[in-house]
């Protein structure tokens, strides 16, 4: 018996559509990319989808197009993929970590705040696990602040909290098609934002900067093109597009069995002694549920857990140690594990488990009693 830690989504239908585009003459960034932005904000209805690489280079982007450069700092959260932090580094900036509040794994306005200083350029709240974070707060902080705000939104394409959806409040939200994510095509990624100059901005700056894309070539007679800007090479081709797109269809649906293997978890879960979680989300407001995790008690080794669940055969990962204590950024910034101490715990105790719309609630059960039996002979 083998549960995997994640299973993707592709069907045979996305499959034959990367297929129908591999087929074809024209490859690269073309008419399955623009149809896939289409449909990708019109289902955050949202006024611009630009398709990328991946969320890392959307969140690069996105800094560099609102002016965040060297000198410049940037407030994120400590408790997430090392991603959110080395997407400011690669735009010159400084990433300027908050520790996270213990019930939700996320920064709060109020922590960010304190932490302004006259370096301050943008705020980078992440959206954990699937929930969103405080976007009604962070908004009126940047406001206040005349600070650009940014979401990474790797962990919540269909989440809404206060009536608001990613991208709809900040200048712009970042998104993953990497394998484990709820949408996929392998790698991939893309950028929503309400101002159409932004998003022509990222349709030259992801390609180079120069003022033609590929698909020019093949529809038209030669033209010569223009280098405008500095650009980079970020941009989404139609074989990641193709599939993507059939899959948004399905993502509400994938949600929904999310959420409810989620709440199988926490009802079978909640009688291992010692045991905490991430807490639930609210009534009234729409999670992802990217990621189920649960907080091992501090006696217990979690290193010691993860062997033996996969010798049971279950896949289970760590998301996140706090980045704080990784070796670049201790090296780099000199930070000590207390420096951000929830982020920390909760990076030490916290094990991920299987969710995904494959999983059966059988597996859910099998996940639980194993978790159950493991557990108090480490
Ligand atoms: C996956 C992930 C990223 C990076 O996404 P890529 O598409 O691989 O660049 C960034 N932030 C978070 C929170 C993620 O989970």
């Amino acid at each position: 018996m083998k549960i995997e830690f994640s299973k993707h989504n592709i069907t045979d239908e996305d499959i034959s559509s990367a297929n129908q585009v591999m087929k074809s003459l024209f490859i690269t960034t073309g008419p399955r990319v623009a149809e896939f932005e289409k449909r990708f904000a019109a289902y955050l209805s949202i006024q611009e989808a630009v398709g990328l690489t991946s969320c890392t280079g959307a969140l690069h982007l996105a800094l560099l197009r609102h002016g965040v450069g060297l000198g410049d700092e940037v407030i994120t959260t400590p408790m997430t993929f090392v991603a959110t932090a080395t997407a400011i580094l690669q735009a010159g900036a400084t990433p300027i970590f908050v520790d996270v509040c213990a019930k939700s794994g996320m920064i709060s306005p109020e922590a960010v705040k304190a932490a302004i200083t006259e370096k301050t350029k943008a705020i980078l709240p992440v959206h954990l696990y699937g929930r969103m974070a405080d976007m009604r707060g962070f908004v009126k902080l940047a406001q206040e602040h005349d600070l650009v705000l940014i979401e990474d939104a790797a962990h919540c394409i269909e989440g809404i909290r206060d009536g608001v959806r990613p991208g709809q409040l900040s200048h712009a939200a970042c998104f993953s098609f990497y394998a484990t994510k709820s949408m996929t095509c392998g790698e991939g990624g893309a950028l929503v934002c309400k101002s159409t100059e932004d998003a022509s901005w990222y349709r030259s700056a992801r390609h180079h900067g120069i003022t033609k894309d590929a698909s020019y070539r093949y529809t038209k007679k030669y033209e010569h093109w223009d280098m405008e800007m500095m650009g980079w090479k970020y941009n989404m081709d139609d074989i990641q597009a193709a599939p993507l797109i059939g899959q948004i269809e399905r993502v509400d649906r994938y949600r929904e069995k999310r959420q409810h293997l989620e709440s199988l978890y926490r009802e079978l879960l909640m009688e291992i002694e010692g045991l905490e979680f991430i807490e639930a989300p609210e009534k009234g407001e729409k999670s992802g549920h990217h990621l189920f995790t649960v907080l091992l008690p501090q006696k217990v080794s979690r290193d010691k857990v993860i062997a033996k669940m996969e010798d049971h055969g279950i896949g289970c990962a760590v998301n996140y140690r706090a980045i704080h204590t990784l070796r670049y950024f201790r090296e780099k910034y000199g930070y000590r594990p207390e420096d951000f101490p929830i982020a920390n715990e909760i990076g030490s105790r916290t094990l991920s488990l299987p969710l995904y719309p494959k999983l059966s609630e059988e597996e859910v059960r099998i996940v639980c009693q194993t978790l159950k039996k493991v557990m108090p002979s480490l």
